[in-house]
């Protein structure tokens, strides 16, 4: 891995003729903000070697949004409240907590001034969703993390770093609308234009991913299929850039859809009733459980979202809208002097 260091540090302080004050505020806590992804293509190849799957995807970054907070402490905690919290590790496996790590064993440990980080996460992401709530969890440590440790690390080093945490964590950092190959760790931005209004369906407990891709693999065998290598859709990329909810609506796809409905049968009445009420499109998000619903506008995914509610066929729905930008710092304390 090559990271390189830039030599300028944030936060150092150049007066108005340009001389270097050398005032260095200590920064007592960083807020990031990072948002849920939706896959509007999931392409999944055959399964490899090493068990994982070849990827084509298309990311797209949505507004239901977790904080996470970094502060130099005595010692190491993860505090975790919101969505879901009770089924998230408040320990060391948080990937919150393995994305500092992983981060300190690249900056070294002399660059954190305190020996120990306390990580405060507020969740309205739902766990085990299919939104990638944990891949967003450690993009936002790392953002977090380097502006606290002034590390001077370049949104390209994080993404680098990110790819080793987890498939999804880069598209987080990177967030608007991305092709994702691979695992889903390389990641290219994709050009959109306009915003696209979303309702997402929220289901009762969350999904594992690997028995959703272990079932997608057992229902391919099933039927003898060949696989063919995963492809970019064309077609999707240029409604993306039409910014036509009308024209994209028809073309989102998932290859993991079956494999989820398979395991949990009863989304199957959830897509078809977010149809029958005028979604534009329908599909489930990612591994699943969670479905999203693509609206007109706005007034269309709040009448579709009370109707969806009203319906019975989910645990609660949001409104959300995309592309939003990827994990970004929304508060810096410092330490008043
Ligand atoms: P994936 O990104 O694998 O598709 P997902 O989006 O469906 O997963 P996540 O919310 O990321 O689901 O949770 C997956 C698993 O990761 C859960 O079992 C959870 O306990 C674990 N996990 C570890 N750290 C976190 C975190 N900070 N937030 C949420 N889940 C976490």
């Amino acid at each position: 891995m090559t990271l390189v260091c830039s030599a300028q540090q944030p936060g150092h302080d150049h007066d108005k003729d340009g001389y270097d004050r050398g005032i260095v505020s200590p920064v007592t806590s960083v807020t990031v903000r990072v948002p849920a992804k939706l896959n509007l293509q999931l392409a999944v190849g055959p399964a490899r070697d090493d068990g994982y799957h070849d990827l084509v995807t298309v990311f797209h970054a949505v507004s239901l949004f977790d904080e996470v907070t970094v502060a130099p402490a005595d010692r190491d905690s993860v505090v975790v409240t919101g969505e879901g919290a009770g089924d998230v590790p408040a320990d060391a496996s948080n990937l919150a907590a393995r994305a500092a790590a992983a981060l300190l064993r690249v900056v070294g440990p002399g660059a954190a001034d305190a020996p120990g980080l306390a990580i405060r996460i507020i969740k309205r992401i739902p766990v085990a969703a299919g939104l990638a709530g944990g891949s967003a969890n450690a993009a936002a440590t790392l953002v977090g993390c380097n502006e606290l440790w002034r590390t001077g690390l370049r949104p390209q080093d994080l993404r680098e770093l990110a790819s080793g945490i987890g498939s999804d964590v880069a598209f987080a950092l990177l967030g608007g609308s991305a092709i994702g190959t691979g695992r889903g760790e390389r990641v290219t931005p994709a050009l959109a234009s306009g915003t696209f209004h979303w309702v997402l369906a929220f289901a009762t407990g969350g999904l594992s991913t690997s028995d959703v891709y272990a079932a997608c693999d057992r229902i391919r065998a099933s039927r003898g299929l060949t696989v063919p290598e995963p492809a970019l859709d064309n077609a999707i990329m240029a409604a993306l850039r039409s910014g036509d909810p009308a024209a994209l609506g028809p073309l989102l796809s998932n290859d993991l859809q079956q494999a989820a409905i398979s395991l949990r049968p009863e989304l199957r009445r959830a897509l078809a009733a977010g149809r029958e009420l005028g979604a534009l499109g329908a599909m489930v998000s990612g591994s699943g459980p969670t479905c999203a619903f693509l609206a007109r506008n706005l007034g269309h995914a709040q009448k579709l979202a009370a109707a969806l509610t009203g319906a019975g066929v989910c645990r609660g729905v949001a409104s959300v809208a995309g592309p939003v930008p990827g994990a970004c710092v929304t508060a810096d304390a410092t330490e008043q002097a």
